[in-house]
């Protein structure tokens, strides 16, 4: 309906110059500002479709690979629309705190020590434990890189694995002997991830989340042969650099007492890494010294 004054939009309900419709826009009753902002919400509802099906194939993975590809799925889509990062990171940390959830409620009501995970849902909770979904957007993109080079390093076959059941009973002695869940567990439980697969010599490694924290998580692999006797003790030698962790907050620290443990050996020269593990291993020896474990580990 052309008037003397211009033109009128439907959208905005109002007349307009000539100039501010385009060809299109005059039969349309559009005008090229409503044109532009239609145009921009529905790119923000393709978006927003994007994001939700990337956040639900990751929250759907079971596997190390499917998470990957999802993973890098959400990379990709973040790197080209950054101001999307923050929301995404958010409901990535909620999808992550929600599937961890019912593992940490314990029947009884009792706050639990340790948690074991299995491995269908590890490969999802690994992302937390690489990426801090709570810090800046930066720091999760890299955490989300670190994830990502983490999953490169399983592609070997699975092979035997520590089970649940002995990794109980030295859980149990640590506790019964020296409360040492106690101390691991004091902040939050000790997380225990199982994984199918790793290229791994050692079927276990514990993780810690930083200095100045006392969050530590210990990783099962399926490694390369081992004896069942060396698959226990590296379990409870990981245990042991938890207890490290716990109680100096900072792994790079070495306990006064271990310090003069070594000196009363007469050790000298040892490097950090050398306490680091030697605490470990003083700690496992500690740990399986007792009839019960023999009776449940051959
Ligand atoms: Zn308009
Ligand atoms: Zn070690």
């Amino acid at each position: 309906m052309p008037t003397r004054h211009g033109h009128y939009c439907k959208i905005c309900q109002t007349y307009k110059a000539n100039e501010k419709f385009s060809g299109k826009g005059h039969a349309a009753h559009i005008c090229k500002a409503c044109s532009s902002a239609i145009k921009q919400q529905r790119k923000e509802n393709r978006h927003e479709n994007l994001i939700k099906d990337i956040l639900f194939s990751i929250k759907k993975s079971k596997s190390l690979d499917e998470v990957k590809k999802s993973v890098v799925a959400f990379l990709g889509f973040a790197d080209k629309n950054k101001k999307y990062i923050p929301q995404m990171c958010e409901q990535l940390a909620r999808i992550i705190t929600d599937a961890a959830k019912p593992f940490f409620e314990s029947q009884s009501g009792e706050k639990k020590k340790a948690v074991f995970f299995p491995p269908e849902i590890t490969p999802l909770l690994m992302i937390s434990s690489c990426a801090p979904l709570n810090g800046g957007a930066d720091t999760i993109i890299e955490g989300l890189n670190r994830f990502l080079a983490r999953c490169d390093e399983f592609s070997e076959p699975a092979l035997d694995i520590v089970t649940e059941e002995e990794m109980s009973a030295v859980l149990d002695s640590a506790q019964n002997k020296f409360r040492i869940l106690d101390i691991v567990g004091m902040l939050t439980p000790l997380k225990i991830f199982t994984l199918h697969k790793s290229h791994r010599v050692f079927n276990c490694e514990c993780g810690m989340a930083g200095p100045h924290s006392g969050d530590s998580t210990i990783f099962v692999y399926h490694p390369g042969n081992v004896s069942t006797y060396d698959r226990v003790f590296i379990f409870a030698h990981e245990l042991g650099h938890a207890l490290h962790q716990a109680l100096t907050f900072d792994i790079k620290r070495i306990p006064d007492g271990f310090d003069a443990f070594n000196d009363a050996l007469n050790l000298k020269d040892l490097t950090l890494k050398d306490k680091q593990e030697m605490f470990a291993d003083a700690a496992a020896f500690a740990v399986l010294n007792c009839d019960e474990l023999k009776a449940h580990i051959p």
